[in-house]
């Protein structure tokens, strides 16, 4: 690694403001599960001068529930949140989608703040000087996106704006399909917008000095079914080849209410409403889950090696649907 200056802030305010001060070489430091492997293997375009940590911030672990809406600090561990009972009792999706990440051990250490914000992992991306070639992408300032002519079995099937990875955050996925919102802090003050717009083009939507300080989700109707489905290479370690996160509303069989989002497959989390608007008023049957899984790639337009991807997709759009029917977890 190479030398930072370090500081542990003492509050939100302290930490934007010597954001400020680097003006853009600093970067902010939560678990470190991923900051770490960035700094160690010097992929940022320019290494940061400065490491601020937010861990000595008072107040930013909580989860607590106000006026119906769930309200989780930035700084809360994966850990607590998967095995809070109030989440797991109401917002089940986003406790398995926490489940699913990483290792315990990352789980342990990583915040739900530092999930959503984490880098990209696509290789072109994270290749480095340490690991024996460096390509300036577009991510990093670049003009191309080496994925799109290279080896680009992981990334998106439904394009991008230049870059085509995918949104690595499970739990990004999981809020999209729960209609959470995120609140940030900046020199500008607040702000509070639904997390699938923490994603765009070929960077996260925050500004260089904002700090994601709470995750909002708005309580599920009781009768909701939530269902978190994820296809990954190794079940007991990595990350979403392709994932599904489903809340369904029935009343007598007829679909209610439904929202449905994909991960692994995308930039960003991809709501599927076009599919949602398909389901509902219709019955719940193997008909309309196998049309819901055709609709959901209609659309999607796959790399020179990343077809593969499609096949599953459907099929698990349709999996999703069906076993929130059943009441089916895959536990
Ligand atoms: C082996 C391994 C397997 C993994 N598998 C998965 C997986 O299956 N699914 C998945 O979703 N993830 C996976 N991850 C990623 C992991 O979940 C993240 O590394 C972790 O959640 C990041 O949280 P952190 O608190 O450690 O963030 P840090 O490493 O501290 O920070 C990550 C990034 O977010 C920024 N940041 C942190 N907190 C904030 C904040 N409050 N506001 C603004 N910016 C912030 C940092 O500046 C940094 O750029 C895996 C990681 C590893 C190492």
């Amino acid at each position: 690694m190479k030398r930072f200056e370090h500081f542990n802030a003492k509050t939100i305010d302290e930490a934007i403001l010597l954001l400020e001060k680097y003006d853009g070489e600093a970067k902010v430091i939560a678990g470190g599960t991923d900051l770490i492997r960035v700094l160690k293997d010097d992929i940022l375009p320019k290494y940061p001068k400065a490491i601020i940590n937010l861990k000595t911030i008072a107040n930013l672990e909580y989860i607590k529930e106000e006026n119906g809406v769930l309200k989780i600090g930035s700084l809360t561990r994966l850990s607590d949140v998967a095995s809070s009972s109030l989440i797991k009792t109401k917002y089940n999706l986003l406790s398995e989608a926490c489940r699913s990440v990483g290792t315990p051990q990352i789980r342990n250490m990583g915040t739900i703040g530092g999930n959503l914000c984490q880098d990209v992992q696509c290789w072109y991306y994270r290749a480095s000087k340490s690991l024996g070639k460096v390509f300036h992408c577009l991510r990093k300032g670049g003009n191309v996106c080496y994925a799109v002519s290279g080896d680009n079995r992981f990334h998106s099937i439904f394009g991008g704006k230049g870059c085509v990875a995918v949104c690595p955050s499970d739990v990004a996925i999981a809020l999209t399909a729960l209609d959470a919102l995120v609140k940030t802090k900046g020199p500008l003050g607040e702000r509070v917008f639904p997390v699938s717009e923490l994603y765009k083009d070929a960077a996260l939507n925050l500004g260089r000095s904002e700090i994601v300080t709470e995750i909002q989700v708005p309580e599920p109707p009781p009768e909701a079914r939530q269902i978190w489905i994820k296809f990954r290479l190794r079940n007991s370690l990595d990350f979403a080849i392709v994932s599904v996160a489903v809340m369904l509303t029935l009343e007598e069989g007829v679909c209610k209410d439904v929202r449905i989002a994909l991960g692994g497959v995308a930039p960003t989390p991809k709501r599927l409403k076009e599919v949602e608007d398909f389901l509902k008023g219709n019955y719940i049957n193997s008909e309309t889950a196998e049309k819901a899984g055709k609709m959901a790639v209609a659309k999607a337009f796959p790399l020179s090696h990343n077809a593969y991807k499609i096949p599953i997709t459907e099929s698990l759009v349709k999996r999703v649907i069906l076993m929130a029917k059943d009441h089916r977890t895959l536990t």
